[in-house]
């Protein structure tokens, strides 16, 4: 029997506010525990919250621009379960009146685009951090983070392989980094997901029960943990069991999904509206000013990198996930580099360069105007490709200009014939034998030579005149 799985991705999205949700506490990481709480965020009777309208805004931006309805209508419940990181006793959420719903994004699969389904997209409050460390038989709380804005995207079941759930959530991230609504951040959890995932026999148009498996704090464990979930759904059905609906942990560390409970229903929370908040409505005028302000989002500049430079697919799809890329790439372009050109530099040396260092090219000191610069060197011949690499890396530590390093360092390529014959003939006079093989037909002796007259003259010779001169002067 073949199987098929079906995975739809519940993503939490931290909003880039200033302030808390519902008060006006800070909502800056790292601070000492409980520093940056009030009445309000650690749940004193009688108090009141009030919006945040950033968050508004961050929830209407990014259902925009994932093509979905924004709502003129729609309103705050109380989700109600006891936890010690929830000192209200319930969290506030959106049910029945989310904000945006029935959007969809793209992705790319196997060379053709993808539609994934979103079906709707909600504001919450986050809720506090239970530490567990510090020895002795109790537990600390840290409500600094209760009443964070979050953003609840849930996606259709509409993804069919765990490449395809990495593929949507980078997606997802590209947009909201794009939209400065979430710094997208999965490691320190300002991004976070849970997969649900269940499989069926291909060809059966039912879904199976679905287990939801949170815990997933990177592309590669969304990729592993749905891997190994279908593979154990796989095997329960084959030895004659059946899923179960429950809620699974992964663990990273043993490379498994663990069942933790079983699933709860939505009833389970006695969902109400929350007295406390009056319900949203948002104008059309409102939804207009928003989408108006909406920059150039990463599938149009991607599309328009392939028609307005000619990139190929997979070069615009690279140098459009991350804005600020994108926006390096086109400043070099402004300022005179061949877009292909720029294009394999950026992803080739640069990227390197970056990943060493761990640094975001925000922080980068070379500047794209640099590298445009560099390439009309090598256009002029002034420079060797080969000597290039050299003059990029040093570019890359310095930030100095190419035309500096090249002076510095005496890198100016050689096209004097003269001195390239010297050296050729001076090479061809210590090889006699290997001369003889290469004239009796052992062409790929052509190799050595370049090599060796390249490195007698520190590789600064011009690669087309060497070449040249040594096949005549081999063959005569
Ligand atoms: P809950 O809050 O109970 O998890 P939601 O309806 O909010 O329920 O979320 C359900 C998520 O699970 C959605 O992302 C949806 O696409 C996905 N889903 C629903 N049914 C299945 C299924 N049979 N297999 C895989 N995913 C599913
Ligand atoms: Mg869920
Ligand atoms: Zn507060």
């Amino acid at each position: 029997m073949k199987y098929e799985a079906v995975i739809g991705l519940e993503v939490h999205a931290q909003m880039l506010t200033d302030t808390k949700i519902f008060c006006g506490c800070s909502t800056k990481f790292g601070s000492e525990p409980n520093s940056q709480t009030c009445q309000i965020c650690i749940g004193m009777p009688g108090v009141l919250p009030v919006l945040n309208k950033k968050a508004l805004e961050f929830a209407i931006r990014t259902g925009l621009a994932t093509n979905c309805t924004i709502a003129s209508y729609s309103r705050f419940a109380r989700k109600n379960y006891f936890y010690p990181d929830l000192p209200k006793g319930y969290q506030i959420s959106q049910y029945e009146h989310p904000i945006c719903e029935h959007g969809y994004i793209e992705i790319v699969v196997d060379g053709t685009d993808k539609k994934i389904g979103i079906t709707r997209i909600h504001m919450e409050e986050d809720a506090g951090k239970n530490i567990h460390e510090g020895g002795g038989n109790y537990s600390f709380v840290d409500l600094n983070r209760t009443g964070v804005p979050l953003m609840e995207i849930v996606s259709e079941p509409d993804m069919r392989t765990p490449s395809e759930a990495v593929e949507y959530m980078k997606k997802l991230r590209a947009i909201v980094r794009y939209l400065g609504v979430c710094d997208g951040n999965m490691e320190q959890g300002s991004l976070r997901c849970d997969a649900n995932v269940s499989v069926r026999p291909v060809g059966q148009k039912e879904f199976g029960t679905r287990a939801e498996i949170k815990n997933i704090n990177s592309f590669r464990f969304v990729e592993k943990a749905i891997e190994y979930e279908i593979k154990r759904q796989i095997k329960v059905i084959e030895d004659g069991g059946k899923v179960i609906q429950e809620t699974r942990l992964w663990d990273s560390n043993k490379g498994i999904t663990e069942s933790m409970r079983s699933k709860e229903e939505a009833h389970d929370y006695r969902y109400f509206p929350d007295p406390d908040l009056v319900p949203i409505t948002v104008e059309q005028t409102t939804i207009d000013e928003i989408r108006a302000g909406l920059p150039e989002l990463p599938d149009a500049k991607r599309k328009r990198f392939v028609s307005d430079f000619g990139l190929p697919e997979l070069d615009a799809d690279l140098l459009t996930s991350e804005k600020t890329v994108a926006e390096w790439f086109e400043e070099a372009v402004k300022a005179g580099g061949q877009p292909k050109a720029v294009s394999n530099w950026m992803m080739g040396e640069l990227m390197r360069l970056l990943n060493e260092e761990n640094r975001s090219i925000e922080n980068c000191l070379l500047k794209p105007e640099q590298l445009a610069d560099m390439l009309v060197l090598i256009g002029k011949g002034t420079i060797s490709g080969k000597i290039a690499k050299t003059i990029f890396t040093e570019m890359y530590k310095t930030g100095k200009d190419a035309g500096v390093i090249v002076k510095e360092k005496g890198l100016v390529q050689i096209s004097d014939e003269s001195a390239i014959e010297k050296a050729v003939d001076e090479l061809i006079a210590k090889h006699p034998s290997e001369v003889e093989r290469f004239r009796a037909g052992e062409e790929k002796l052509l190799g050595f030579f370049v090599g060796q007259v390249m490195k007698a003259m520190k590789g600064k010779a011009n690669p087309q005149m060497l070449n040249d001169l040594l096949k005549k002067k081999l063959s005569s």
